[in-house]
């Protein structure tokens, strides 16, 4: 009993826990006999249980951890098994299994999705970053829907009387994608946990007000971002691979509105969208629903005008849509 209470309040202020649970577990381990040890040893996966892949992707093995009761950390004694073929559209299951001195054995699986996402063409994604904005959202909305068009909205932190917007946006069957809590580079670009602290309460705020897990994001800036220099040299490089092992999907663009600077009048933004667009492509472009986004709010209904009249048909990104990305440049 009093190692379980010692075990207790360790365990509730410390990081250490683990040690502290084998450092008195082994205690009773060797109290009792070892030899009557029947408890099976814990498996904890890092990443996620299931993994989804694109299809020609790399499948990186992010291993487990095993603690036994008796043993303590024995995760290098895990034997993994299973195969995982990128080059073919399946679900493959990968098997931890560990065995701790006294036979007590666990298994563990993970599921990994290989998906091949078609090839789209003449198919546009409008994206809006940067809201969702009183000013400028609830038109865009409604145009939106007057057209009968879904679109992504990369969200950021808004003060709460935006807050029906967000639902307003997943009611309607727009995508909400997390862009940034704070879009604050100096802070998100700072380190690797800075930027998943400020991703994870974009993600709550999204979820506590619309109940949606989203794992669609953008980068702030985009992947090819230079700003993130000034404050880590090579972060971007890391993000893409770190934000991968986490089951999220970025998105970057492939035509620029210029929309958030640069353009004098909704003309330029009306432009800089159809001069661009290809029904050769995947057309995915980047506008903002941001406060002062007037010059956007007045092109959009020309755009669609003339992409409608062109055979361009819209889509909201989903989880099967083909990533357009941007090489890192840091
Ligand atoms: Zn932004």
């Amino acid at each position: 009993l009093i190692i379980l209470i010692a075990n207790y309040s360790f365990n509730n202020n410390h990081n250490n826990t683990d040690k502290v649970i084998v450092h008195a577990t082994n205690y009773l381990c060797n109290f009792y006999s070892k030899n009557n040890e029947i408890e099976s040893p814990i498996i904890i996966l890092n990443g996620s249980n299931d993994i989804y892949l694109d299809k020609g992707s790399n499948y990186i093995e992010l291993g487990a951890k095993a603690i036994d009761n008796c043993s303590g950390d024995i995760s290098n004694n895990i034997k993994t098994e299973g195969k995982v073929n990128t080059n073919k559209e399946g679900v493959y299951k990968v098997k931890y299994k560990i065995v701790d001195d006294n036979n007590n054995i666990n298994i563990t699986e993970r599921n990994i999705y290989v998906r091949e996402k078609k090839e789209e063409k003449g198919i546009i994604y409008l994206t809006f970053d940067d809201g969702p904005s009183k000013s400028i959202t609830p038109y865009i909305l409604d145009i939106l829907n007057k057209e009968d068009i879904k679109a992504t909205f990369f969200v950021i932190n808004h003060p709460s009387d935006t807050d029906y917007l967000l639902k307003k946006i997943n009611e309607e069957g727009h995508t909400i994608g997390l862009h940034s809590y704070s879009h604050n580079y100096s802070y998100i670009y700072s380190s690797i946990d800075n930027y998943f602290n400020d991703l994870n309460l974009i993600k709550e705020k999204v979820y506590n007000l619309t109940g949606v897990n989203s794992n669609i994001i953008r980068f702030p800036g985009g992947t090819s971002n230079l700003v993130s220099k000034k404050y880590t040299s090579g972060i971007m490089s890391k993000l893409i691979e770190e934000v991968s092992k986490y089951e999220y999907i970025y998105y970057d663009w492939n035509i620029e509105s210029n929309d958030s600077g640069g353009v004098n009048s909704s003309e330029e933004v009306y432009n800089n969208v159809i001069n661009n667009l290809s029904l050769d492509k995947i057309n995915m472009v980047l506008l903002h629903d941001y406060e002062n986004n007037y010059y956007t709010l007045e092109a959009l209904p020309q755009i669609i005008r003339y992409a409608k009249d062109n055979g361009y048909i819209f889509k909201n990104i989903n989880n099967d849509t083909i990533q357009i990305k941007h090489a890192p440049n840091n």
